[in-house]
């Protein structure tokens, strides 16, 4: 997959990800999709970025 396009939209630091552009912190995806494993999230640590796939070759 080769969609590494800014999207200036959507900032993030997560360099583990495949749709991560390491270089300038921003993701690439068009759209993303974000969900809690809270039932009442209360501070940002409680939502996910559902959109998130591990990067190939990362992470051991
Ligand atoms: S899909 Fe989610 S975790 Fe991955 S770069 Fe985009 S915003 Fe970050």
């Amino acid at each position: 997959m080769n969609d590494h396009k800014k999207n200036d939209h959507v900032k993030c630091s997560v360099s583990q990800c495949q749709h991560n552009l390491v270089s300038e912190n921003y993701c690439s995806l068009d759209c993303i999709s974000i969900g809690t494993h809270e039932d009442n999230p209360t501070v940002p640590e409680c939502t996910d970025c559902n959109s998130f796939v591990k990067r190939s070759g990362c992470c051991g």
